[in-house]
């Protein structure tokens, strides 16, 4: 009980030299500007472990582009976020979040650089560009179009 009284008291954390701090909003997940990161406090467990991994994810990604991350990720991300239109389209086709390239590239980056694995359904199945992130080697194709034998 202390323990989780006192974890849940943490307001900010390491992570992966980025620093992550957890704010109480409604209709909030996390979102990602440079070093800093920020996670709804009310998010835990794998949903938590998960959310870290793509808002580093987001991160890495400004350090591959520099300046240019304001308009090649950061403002498409917002705009797919949030936009009634993309919100709609989303719940309505079961479109994944992680369809949008910002979105899908930011898992990949994220799993790269923390050498983590996603672990709720929703990363495991769609979070490489709504597809899954861990295809299964046996059932993937050589270059001829052959079943791999390994
Ligand atoms: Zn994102």
């Amino acid at each position: 009980m202390l323990a989780i009284q006192k974890s849940k008291g943490a307001e900010s954390e390491w992570y992966h030299n980025a620093l992550i701090t957890y704010i109480d909003k409604k209709n909030f997940g996390g979102v990602s500007l440079g070093m800093f990161i920020f996670i709804n406090k009310n998010t835990d467990g794998d949903k938590l472990h998960d959310v870290k991994i793509h808002e580093y994810g987001h991160t890495v990604q400004s350090l591959i582009l520099g300046p240019l991350w304001l308009f090649v990720i950061a403002l498409p991300s917002v705009i797919w976020c949030n936009t009634p239109r993309f919100v709609k389209m989303r719940k309505e086709n079961g479109v994944s979040y992680y369809r949008a390239y910002c979105e899908g590239w930011s898992n990949e980056c994220g799993a790269w650089a923390t050498k983590e694995r996603f672990l709720t359904p929703e990363l495991i199945n769609r979070g490489r560009y709504g597809k899954p992130m861990y295809p299964n080697r046996s059932a993937r194709k050589d270059i001829k179009g052959r079943k791999r034998s390994k």
